[in-house]
């Protein structure tokens, strides 16, 4: 495999399901995109894509929207299905919603989350704004 290929097949493994991993890149810029993969892995080993590509002559570099604020709350609403009818049972849900947000737990899991999304969402602009010279 050639380093080309390998960053390649290293960022086309980041897609998100249900997006088409599909690098729309020139050649030229793979180099480059293999450190921006280095450094986002260092900050988030299991980060994700959903579009890599260039676009007016400059990369596009689109991580997922976040669903939850934190790791926690994934796990969270597993367990707690969102009942589909207001009554009793929906009061009981944002209760328990508003006790697990009240945790330390999850407070940290939440600014951890943010800081780390800051930090990728910086080296991502930095690559952006240079790819026009690449
Ligand atoms: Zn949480």
């Amino acid at each position: 495999m050639t380093d080309q290929e390998d960053v390649r097949a290293r960022i086309e493994a980041r897609f998100t399901k249900g997006f088409a991993a599909v690098l729309a890149v020139p050649d030229r810029w793979l180099p480059h995109l293999g450190e921006l993969d280095r450094a986002l892995a260092q900050i988030h080993p299991g980060y994700q894509v959903t579009q890599v590509k260039e676009k007016y002559g400059e990369l596009r570099f689109y991580l997922p929207a976040q669903l939850h604020e934190a790791p926690c709350c994934e796990e969270w609403e597993a367990r707690h299905p969102y009942p589909p009818s207001p009554g009793p049972a929906r009061d009981d849900f944002h209760e328990a919603l508003t006790a697990h947000q009240d945790t330390s737990d999850h407070r940290r899991q939440v600014t951890q989350s943010r800081e780390r999304r800051r930090k990728m969402q910086h080296l991502i602009s930095l690559a952006e704004e240079q790819s026009a010279h690449w």
